[in-house]
């Protein structure tokens, strides 16, 4: 069910969807997606869709997680990188090996809690995890050279764009029913917007749950 073929078929739908950067290739290739889903739901760990978490939340499809961490990255490479919305982990993971450091700000406990184990468990040590509302940052930990959101707010938040270094990009969803991910570059005297492509995530949600 989870075969050396279903994996490679998920690999080439990312190279003929336009994923160019072969580090990233190659994390989602050494990212075992099974282990971040319900054992009911791990037969299709490795379609390119999204899949409930429980508590009303989903793990992101792989190509949107492929497409968010090839624009962080392309800038070059990062020491530290601010995750808000760890859910299942699994862009947690697939961040991990490509960059120095990573931070991942989840407001659901329990998510936040099976998460860790999950990492743990793959020998994962880079990242610390917080519960919080990840709305506000982490600012005690950074500055960040990559920030990156993987739940929508309706604009983006002042106090991400405050956290990223000259030269640091924000990966982020923005929108309500009609959502765009833009990346944000800061620059010496402000920040340059792109956007990127439509996309469809859950929203931020302000406060926590234990
Ligand atoms: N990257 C995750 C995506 C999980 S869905 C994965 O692949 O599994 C988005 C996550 O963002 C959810 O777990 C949700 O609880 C979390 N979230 C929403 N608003 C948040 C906030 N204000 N602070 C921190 N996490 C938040």
């Amino acid at each position: 069910m989870t075969s050396q073929r279903t994996r490679d078929r998920l690999i080439e739908r990312l190279y003929d969807q336009g994923i160019t950067n072969h580090f990233v290739i190659d994390s989602i290739r050494s990212v075992p997606r099974h282990i971040f889903i319900d054992e009911a739901l791990a037969h299709r760990a490795y379609e390119d869709t999204a899949l409930p978490i429980g508590h009303n939340q989903t793990i992101s499809q792989p190509f949107i997680v492929a497409r968010m961490t090839e624009a962080l990255l392309a800038g070059g490479p990062l020491k530290k990188v601010l995750e808000i919305g760890t859910g299942s982990g699994y862009q947690t993971a697939v961040l991990s090996s490509l960059v120095d450091n990573v931070r991942s700000v989840e407001r659901i406990q329990p998510l936040q809690v099976k998460a860790r184990q999950r990492l743990r468990m793959l020998k994962i040590y880079n990242v610390l995890f917080k519960h919080s509302d990840g709305g506000m940052g982490w600012p005690e930990e950074g500055p960040y050279d990559g920030i990156l959101v993987t739940a929508a707010p309706e604009s983006i938040p002042n106090e991400l764009l405050q956290q990223l270094v000259v030269g640091g990009r924000l990966v982020i969803p923005v929108g309500g029913e009609d959502q765009s991910l833009y990346c944000i570059t800061r620059t010496e005297t402000g920040f340059e917007k792109d956007l990127l492509e439509a996309v469809r995530f859950v929203p931020l949600l302000s406060g926590v749950v234990r």
